[in-house]
């Protein structure tokens, strides 16, 4: 980069904290530019129908208000305590963001980001060495009509979160087998059973795969489709020992997680329902002939082998970041979570404890390595699935505090 010019920054992902990030850089008169590969909040139109369990005091920064007031003074959010789905979310804040003056031009939709490499470096050439930052990264790029190009940055800013990449559904979490095959036949990600993938779902055999917060929340709307079209049939399956699936944080301030933890839990363990419930299981294969054609799956139910024959199979097994994006890059990877290292390795001190109650884990633990390469969002979790809005805004301040060198910078602040 010459000489008193701004650094280029590229924010990869244009989630709630690419485009956070990127209006902060913004404020700060940083040059900028934000790749997203699909629209605007894309994963979280994924999972659209899903209400957050955090309110939306907590999912908006003042920055961000601010920014959409001052284009539309009488734009109205939803009130602070108000927990609002994921639709409503990009609705009332992701959506005018993205439109607000401050951003203009800075946003490139349907652009996705292939690959980012070091000019001149190779990722074993210099290691750690602050002459790698003396070049700009490359980001090699693909349009929605499929044409490729390489443009240059500075700064990275890695925030493509995880909701992209699935787990595996089989034991110590290859695939099972046969999975491969039938991957294009498998709901990973959270499908709206009440509203556009009702036909899909109601009326049919259902195993469901998984003892987290989404496995939750489609157990809850399946019961619900249940209740509506009374031959739906769920089974629920679940590696855990536990016979109540879903952990309840005790005295949980957050009232939407804990409602949705009782509702699952007690469609597991009641007998009268439309939910059968398998705990201890791991699945061994898979097998379908094709879309609507049915499939059978074979698992170990308490050591028992035990074979169903439904419908549908959803897996809620959780997801992983897409580590390939910087492959030519030098970034240390926690080999449990594949989660940047020291970021990783502070969360640890934090094992087991309740997402609300982790601090900010400090500007330092967001460095790699590579130099002015920063994994910001969910996706610096990695597999770990504790992350919350509020510490990714916290990490694009802290971010930008090293990337300005002003340790009082607080834009959040200043509102
Ligand atoms: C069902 C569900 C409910 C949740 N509820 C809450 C909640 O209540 N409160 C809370 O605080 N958190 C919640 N979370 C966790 C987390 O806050 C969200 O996942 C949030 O969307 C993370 O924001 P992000 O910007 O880090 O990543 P994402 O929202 O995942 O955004 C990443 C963006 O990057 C884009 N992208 C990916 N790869 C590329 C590429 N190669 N090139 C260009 N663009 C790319 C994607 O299209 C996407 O738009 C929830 C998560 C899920 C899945």
């Amino acid at each position: 980069m010459p000489k008193n010019e701004q650094p280029r920054i590229a924010v990869l992902g244009a989630g709630p904290i690419g485009l956070e990030a990127a209006l902060y850089a913004r404020r700060l008169d940083l040059p900028i530019t934000v790749y997203e590969r699909g629209r605007i909040g894309e994963h979280m139109h994924r999972w659209g129908h899903v209400r957050l369990f955090s309110p939306f005091g907590m999912n908006s920064t003042p920055l961000g208000r601010a920014a959409i007031q001052a284009d539309k003074s009488k734009h109205e959010f939803p009130t602070e305590t108000d927990c609002t789905t994921g639709r409503e979310h990009i609705a009332a804040y992701l959506e005018p963001l993205a439109k607000c003056d401050a951003l203009a031009n800075c946003l490139r939709t349907e652009t996705q980001v292939l690959a980012i490499g070091r000019r001149g470096f190779l990722k074993h050439e210099e290691p750690g060495s602050a002459k790698r930052g003396q070049q700009p990264f490359r980001l090699l790029l693909r349009d929605k009509k499929g044409a490729e190009r390489s443009e240059e940055a500075d700064i990275v800013l890695d925030c493509t979160g995880t909701y992209g990449r699935h787990r595996w559904l089989g034991d110590g979490g290859i695939p099972a087998a046969g999975e491969l095959a039938a991957e294009p036949q498998i709901a990973y990600q959270l499908d709206d059973v009440l509203g556009d993938r009702k036909a899909h779902y109601a009326g049919k055999t259902i195993v469901l795969i998984g003892s987290g917060y989404s496995a939750a929340t489609t157990v809850c709307n399946l019961a619900a489709l249940g209740d509506q079209v009374v031959e739906t049939w769920v089974i629920w399956l679940a590696r855990t020992t536990r016979s109540q699936p879903i952990p309840r944080v005790a005295g949980d301030p957050l009232k939407e997680r804990d409602r949705l933890a009782v509702k699952a839990n007690t469609l597991a363990t009641r007998s009268d329902g439309n939910v059968e419930f398998h705990p201890q299981t791991v699945i061994e294969a898979i097998e379908t002939a094709g879309p609507d054609k049915g499939f059978k799956v074979s698992a170990r139910c308490a050591g028992k082998v035990r074979t169903f024959e439904p419908d549908r199979v959803i897996a809620h097994v959780g997801y992983t970041p897409d580590t390939d994006l910087y492959r030519e890059l030098q970034i240390h990877e926690c080999y449990a979570s594949l989660g940047p290292m020291s970021l990783a390795a502070s969360l640890l001190k934090h094992a087991g404890a309740d997402c609300l109650s982790i601090p900010s884990q400090g500007a330092a633990t967001l460095r790699n390595p590579e130099p002015n390469f920063y994994i910001l969002g969910t996706k610096s979790y990695g597999r770990n699935s504790n992350f919350l809005l509020r510490a990714g805004f916290e990490q694009i301040r802290e971010v930008f505090t090293l990337i300005s060198g002003k340790s009082e910078l607080d834009l959040y602040k200043k509102r």
